[in-house]
């Protein structure tokens, strides 16, 4: 995000100070989400400030609200799926212009020195900070995500949305599509006629089946859910539907498939799906259970199995990802809805009720 540009536009002063912003926050571990009005810092020399327009839901908003990882502090403005129009530039930005659409993700800060940042892989940096539920090292404040009138963030992690797509069906692309796109690309699942199997189709899942079939990949979906069968065929392009307590099918589809990227956010036992595999398959685990997930040695050395892990994805790759987008004219399968059913969809999501993300309408609905 420092390469050199020359996008020269006036900086407007949209902010003002002591100005309280309007969001949706959590309160405590009840998860239960009710307006609060924050403040965030006037925008630096380094800083973007946007019109937040659209907010994702992503299941990690649904673990922090309710304290599963054990680390919430609240109150809690979660979204990191963060996309909005540029109002205001500090005097060192030169790579946004006022008006433009932007987005944010899962981060906001890093070191930029340690080797991770240097391979671009700022998600891994041991200072990493992240969009909400974190310290920012800056200041000390806690961070604030995206389900908020405005967002403030440094220019190195503000992403250029692709013009040509609609923001309101871009905005997952900013965790569910990355996250997806950084273990695709970096364990190779992008070979033309390999076999991907996806576990649990949600907001993960569906990007991950809309990557693999723009790669030219067949896509099998395991999922716990048969109403999703007729549009991950139909819309999404999958070329088979299993549901995995289908013992019968399971059986069948043994060792047919090349790679899996499993999104279960919850517990489980991986035997069944390494069985999937063909000889040197590779299985990456994205969803992030509390408990321990259950694997026996066996599934992996008969076969020479390989199960991995991947986190988000950085900045250049998210950029690369959105760009590919871009030019494939990619977006995600969204039910946008008001602020005001946020609790809904929270409930909704830890049912697996859910085609494929909830958006916010934070400009429309975000009112006092
Ligand atoms: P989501 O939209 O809720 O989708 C998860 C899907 O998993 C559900 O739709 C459901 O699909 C399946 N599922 C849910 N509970 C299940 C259960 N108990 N047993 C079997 N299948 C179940 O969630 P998401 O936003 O895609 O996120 C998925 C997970 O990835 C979450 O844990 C989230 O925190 C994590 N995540 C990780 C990263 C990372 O960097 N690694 C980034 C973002 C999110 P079916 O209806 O098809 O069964
Ligand atoms: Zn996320
Ligand atoms: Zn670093």
């Amino acid at each position: 995000m420092q390469e050199t540009c020359n996008m020269t536009s006036p900086t407007t002063v949209s902010h003002v100070a002591g100005e309280e912003i309007l969001s949706w926050a959590a309160k405590d571990e009840s998860g239960h989400l009710a307006p609060l009005k924050i403040s965030r810092r006037p925008t630096g020399p380094q800083d973007v400030r946007l019109k937040v327009m659209y907010c994702g839901i992503c299941h990690s908003d649904l673990h922090q609200i309710t304290n599963d990882w054990k680390n919430s502090s609240f109150p809690m403005v979660p979204g990191h799926e963060i996309v909005g129009v540029v109002t205001e530039i500090g005097l060192d930005v030169e790579c946004f212009k006022v008006g433009q659409h932007v987005g944010v993700g899962c981060m906001v800060r890093s070191c930029h020195a340690c080797d991770s940042c240097q391979l671009g892989l700022e998600q891994y940096c041991p200072k990493v900070v992240w969009t909400y539920n974190s310290t920012d090292t800056a200041d000390g404040t806690p961070t604030q995500g995206g389900y908020s009138a405005v967002m403030v963030c440094n220019q190195r992690f503000v992403l250029r949305m692709p013009p040509n797509l609609p923001l309101d069906a871009s905005a997952p692309l900013l965790c569910a599509g990355i996250t997806v796109w950084s273990p695709m690309k970096y364990f190779g699942m992008v070979e033309q006629g390999k076999h991907l199997g996806l576990v649990g189709l949600g907001g993960l899942g569906h990007m991950a089946i809309k990557f693999a079939k723009a790669f030219g990949m067949k896509v099998t979906v395991f999922s716990s859910s048969p109403g999703k069968e007729k549009e991950a065929r139909e819309i999404l392009g999958a070329d088979n539907f299993i549901i995995t307590k289908d013992n019968e099918k399971m059986k069948n589809a043994a060792k047919s498939i090349d790679y899996i990227i499993d999104t279960i956010p919850s517990a489980h036992c991986l035997d069944p799906y390494l069985a999937l595999l063909k000889t040197n398959g590779k299985m990456v685990l994205l969803g992030v259970s509390t408990e321990p997930v259950q694997i026996s040695v066996y599934s992996l050395i008969f076969g020479r199995h390989f199960v991995g892990g991947s986190l988000i994805g950085g900045i250049a790759e998210t950029q690369e990802m959105l760009d590919f987008c871009g030019a494939h004219n990619i977006t995600c399968m969204i039910e946008k809805i008001p602020i005001t059913y946020t609790n809904s969809a929270m409930d909704r999501l830890m049912k697996s009720d859910v085609k494929y993300r909830f958006v916010i309408d934070i400009e429309n609905s975000l009112k006092e």
